[in-house]
């Protein structure tokens, strides 16, 4: 046996697979009291990382502990289909730089390759997920792209409108140039904000009717001038006119006076002064802008959001480029130029700047603006500018026609939603509160190709829209086309074959061209994967579920976002009891992940490396409100720690050969050890099952890892090892109570490492004990076999043993060399005269001997007088320094055994040595042998094997004759 986590893993894969344990295991909780797990759906794009496998483990661990309490589960697994994210993929794959590359491929079959994608990486990630040791019904994944979800989200669509929340809007949205789509603000996590460096500018517009006399304005995109409609100035602020050197005068902020060099303030005003002042526009004579102005002339508004923070004081307004620009607009009625088109090129009638891209034309507004004589400066100019989250183009702002739920009337409600559930960690509360309070109204539409297809039909003559509800509701009102998206999925292109009549006027009308925004797929889940529309009586059995668990950096206006309007708009409840959040997996430095930084690790990689469990029990013991830094090297701390516990299970096996003293009941030991353990073991139990109730993985594990180092490894095995001896009279008991420790303990590690546990229970299984360990039922503590009174004063013994082997180890005296006397301060003993006599007494002589036996010494003597804790005699007598040479021959006797791997049942017939040692019983236990020899010279040994060994400053040797 060998402990290698992967082959075992793969071994114990085969075996649930062959003996269909899993099934096995449903059919035993079949039909019992339920527990509804909700899987959040894992986006299908690529291979898994081991940032995966953390909420992964989680999943399961829960599930497996529920089951084992008796739970009939669904065990459905999720996978997320629709979205840019899968799009962007195929593109690259493909070699596709835009849209209309897409278009010119044929829509049809880029979107069959969007599918085909999906499949494809589900099917790996559920063999990576199988391999991770996550069960699952996977045969019954969901998948948003099915049907089944694409007409639920028509049906929610359906109701919003009912609810008149659903409305087709202008505004200004982020824009991604690349992708030619919006992109919704809760897409813009703070991640995706780049510190960028731009060249911003400094204009003089002139005001009217006035010579020589220029607003000076600033903006960090030049772009955006073009569609420059008015200028902001805050009410009541102080600005200033400045005469400079060449007799010009500038307005601007007080504050900012020191751009104008050498100027001389001739006069101080409060904003409001300004209102309605007019200037000259910079590009009227583009006729796009002449159009749009009408007979408007450029002027003043006065704004409170303008700071003295950065620029001049003076806000450039241009309502078709930016979001507070815009809804200035509707304030002050003021026009509004959009120059943009959808691949973020100046349409047409914007003259020099027609067809180019914005990205591209800050130098040519530059020289356009010094040919007019008004451009002041350009600065280099530091910022936090928001990126794409898909292909980090930088985004821009434009005014497009979306699609919106309105958030207004819904905000109260989903906040009352949102408090109905329990938050793990109970920040995710706030968090979420905060972004509900904040939040605009939901953009639900994308321009875009393979995705959920927006059920709104528009029309064009009389301006009704309307929202087909089902696949059904499509049949019946469809007028033409049917015949031709029969049989295909409700995407694009198919699903928009079919026309419909307006309602109001009888035209016939089309989908509008959107997609949905891919939140919508899995917001809709709590409904759609537990048959809401077809099945209400299943669906009320599983809904709400009990908990959800992913990670939770974006989620809070994601997914958990999407699952809480959708129940709010269906149900106006909560479709979740508990969210479980956890944070994020980072590198062993703490630094964010990233393919292209290559300090990503992929699932397969780590899982043959290390092993599945080493990786969940990583996981399982991390607080899941911090980030977990993976790396191997913390994995190689890990499997240390289960090396431990490895190593408690074989001392088990190499002294008991047959199963001879295993049994199911609890042992009746009347040693301290193992009634101490026993005690232990039950209340870690207690603990174990309180944590794993309230969803505390953590404590959980800790808790684990805490008894089979510090109690079971480290004290009972450590203590108890001479009574595992072949002879001893408390080996039967020993061996019995490790017994129980070890199965028990398979059970209580079984939903976090189930391989581990699984492999070693089957080492351990008897009589009638169920196939696999993840059939027993989870085990309840003994409460009477705690024994706080006991653990209590183990844990002063270990206290006095650390204290006076610390002081073994300042004085340089090894253990091995026996000391006369440990003077320890009244401590236990003092409180427990006032327990009854008889067992109290034997427990304390009991744990005397514990100390004695650990610090090797002769005696303990209680007293008050001494200053420290305890005093340790170091002094060395002749006597104890032959005792200490004899435990020397033991240890090197021993030695010489494992050599000859000699299993302690195996008894020597002759120990041959030129040192004379005293021999009694307890020496020949102790080495495992029938006779002593002491020769006289070394070429006397008649030996199997033999060493030379120093003693005093003699030398000698030892050897063994089998
Ligand atoms: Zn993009
Ligand atoms: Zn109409």
């Amino acid at each position: 046996m060998n402990f290698d986590l992967p082959k075992t893993e793969e071994k114990v894969l085969k075996f649930w697979k062959e003996k269909k344990i899993f099934e096995k295991l449903r059919k035993k909780n079949q039909g019992k009291k339920r527990w509804s797990f909700l899987d959040g759906p894992i986006t299908a794009n690529n291979p898994m990382g081991v940032h995966h496998a953390w909420g992964r483990t989680y999943k399961d661990m829960f599930q497996r502990y529920k089951a084992m309490q008796g739970f009939d589960q669904r065990y459905q697994n999720g996978f997320d289909c629709q979205g840019l994210w899968v799009e962007v993929e195929v593109e690259k794959e493909k070699g596709f730089k835009n849209k209309k590359d897409i278009e010119s491929y044929g829509i049809g079959k880029f979107v069959k390759d969007c599918k085909k994608r999906v499949l494809k990486y589900s099917k790996i990630q559920t063999e990576q997920s199988i391999r991770l040791g996550q069960w699952m019904d996977w045969e019954s994944s969901y998948y948003t792209m099915s049907d089944e979800n694409n007409y639920a989200i028509w049906n929610f669509l359906k109701k919003c409108q009912e609810k008149k929340l659903l409305y087709k809007g202008k505004d200004v949205v982020p824009w991604c140039p690349r992708c030619g789509t919006a992109i919704s603000q809760h897409e813009i996590l703070t991640e995706e904000y780049k510190e960028l460096t731009h060249e911003s500018v400094f204009v003089k517009l002139p005001v009217k009717s006035r010579k020589n006399t220029y607003f000076l304005v600033w903006t960090t995109t030049p772009w955006t001038l073009p569609a420059n409609v008015a200028l902001a100035v805050h009410p009541d602020l102080y600005y200033v006119e400045i005469r400079d050197k060449n007799g010009d005068i500038f307005i601007l902020l007080k504050e900012k006076a020191k751009i104008i060099p050498g100027g001389k303030i001739i006069k101080k005003f409060s904003g409001k002064k300004l209102k309605g002042s007019k200037y000259q526009g910079m590009f009227d004579e583009l006729s796009e802008v002449k159009k749009n102005l009408k007979e408007e002339e450029h002027k003043v508004i006065l704004w409170k959001d303008v700071t003295k923070e950065e620029g001049t004081g003076i806000v450039h307004i241009a309502p078709g480029c930016g979001r507070e620009d815009f809804q200035l607009s509707k304030e002050f009625n003021l026009p509004v130029v959009n120059p943009t088109d959808e691949e973020s090129k100046y349409k047409k009638g914007f003259g020099f700047l027609e067809g180019k891209m914005v990205s591209e034309v800050r130098s040519l507004i530059f020289d356009n603006l010094k040919k007019k004589n008004i451009l002041f400066k350009i600065e280099n100019y530091t910022h936090r500018y928001p990126t794409c989250w898909r292909c980090k183009e930088e985004l821009i702002f434009r005014l497009v026609d979306e699609w919106y739920i309105s958030m207004e009337k819904l905000r109260k409600p989903l906040m009352g939603v949102a408090k109905k559930i329990k938050w793990i960690p109970s920040f995710g509360l706030d968090r979420e509160l905060d972004w509900l309070k904040n939040m605009d109204d939901w953009l639900i539409s994308k321009k875009r190709y393979w995705g959920l297809t927006l059920p709104v039909y528009e029309c064009d003559k009389c301006g009704n829209f309307e929202v087909i509800g089902s696949k059904e509701e499509l049949k019946e009102r469809g007028v033409s086309g049917w015949e031709k998206f029969e049989g295909h999925s409700p995407h694009k292109p198919w699903v928009d074959e079919v026309k419909i009549k307006c309602s109001k006027c009888g035209n016939i009308i089309s989908r509008i061209p959107d997609v949905g925004n891919p939140w919508l797929d899995a917001g809709i889940v709590p409904f759609s994967t537990m048959s809401y529309f077809s099945d209400k009586d299943y669906w009320k059995k599983w809904f709400p579920a009990e908990l959800i668990c992913e990670s939770f950096p974006g989620q809070f206006k994601n997914w958990f976002y999407a699952i809480i309007v959708m129940s709010t708009v269906l149900e106006n409840t909560n479709p979740i009891k508990t969210i479980f959040g956890y944070a994020s997996v980072r590198d062993e430095k703490g630094e964010e992940m990233h393919k292209s930084k290559g300090n990503a690790i992929w699932f397969d990689d780590a899982v043959e490396k290390i092993g599945a469990d080493s990786m969940r029990w990583m996981y399982a013991r991390q607080n899941p409100a911090y980030n977990l830094n993976f790396g191997y090297k913390t994995a190689e701390e890990i499997k240390r720690k289960l090396l431990t516990l490895y190593n408690v299970f074989t001392f088990l096996n190499t002294y008991v050969d047959k199963k001879e003293f295993f049994r199911v009941d609890l042992p009746k030991s009347e040693s301290i050890l193992d009634k101490w353990i026993i005690s232990r073991f039950n209340n870690l139990i207690e603990k174990v099952t309180k944590s794993l109730n309230k969803y505390n993985t953590s404590l959980a594990t800790l808790a684990i890892e805490k008894f089979f180092i510090n109690d079971l490894s480290l004290w009972y095995v450590r203590r108890s090892r001479k009574r595992f001896h072949p002879g001893h009279p408390e080996r039967k008991k020993a061996i019995e109570t490790l017994y129980y420790i070890l199965l028990n303990l398979t059970k209580l590690i079984a939903p976090t490492m189930p391989f581990f546990a699984e492999e070693r229970y089957q080492n351990l299984k008897i009589n009638n004990m169920p196939e696999s360990v993840h059939l027993f039922d989870w085990q309840e503590a003994n409460k009477e076999k705690i024994d706080k009174e006991l653990e209590k004063k183990m844990a002063e013994v270990r206290e006095i043993v650390t204290q006076a082997l610390a002081r073994r180890a300042e004085a340089g005296i090894k253990v091995r060399q026996p000391l006369a006397e440990l003077k320890i301060k009244n401590l236990w003993i003092k409180r427990s005269e006032r327990l009854p006599e008889g067992l109290q007494l034997k427990n304390e002589k009991e744990l005397l001997e514990l100390i004695k036996e650990e610090v090797n010494i002769k005696k303990i003597i209680f007293s008050s007088k001494i200053k420290k804790e305890i005093e340790l005699d170091t002094r060395i007598t002749k006597e104890l320094e032959k005792e200490g040479e004899r435990r020397e021959i033991i240890r090197n006797i021993k030695a010489l055994r494992k050599k000859l791997n000699l299993t302690p049942k195996v008894i020597i017939t002759n120990i041959i040595s030129t040192a004379s040692i005293i021999t009694d019983e307890d020496f020949f236990q102790e080495v495992g042998a029938k006779n002593f020899k002491k020769v006289e010279k070394e070429s006397e040994m008649e030996v199997d094997i033999k060493k030379e060994i120093e003693l005093g400053k003699e030398k000698h040797y030892i050897g063994i004759k089998k």
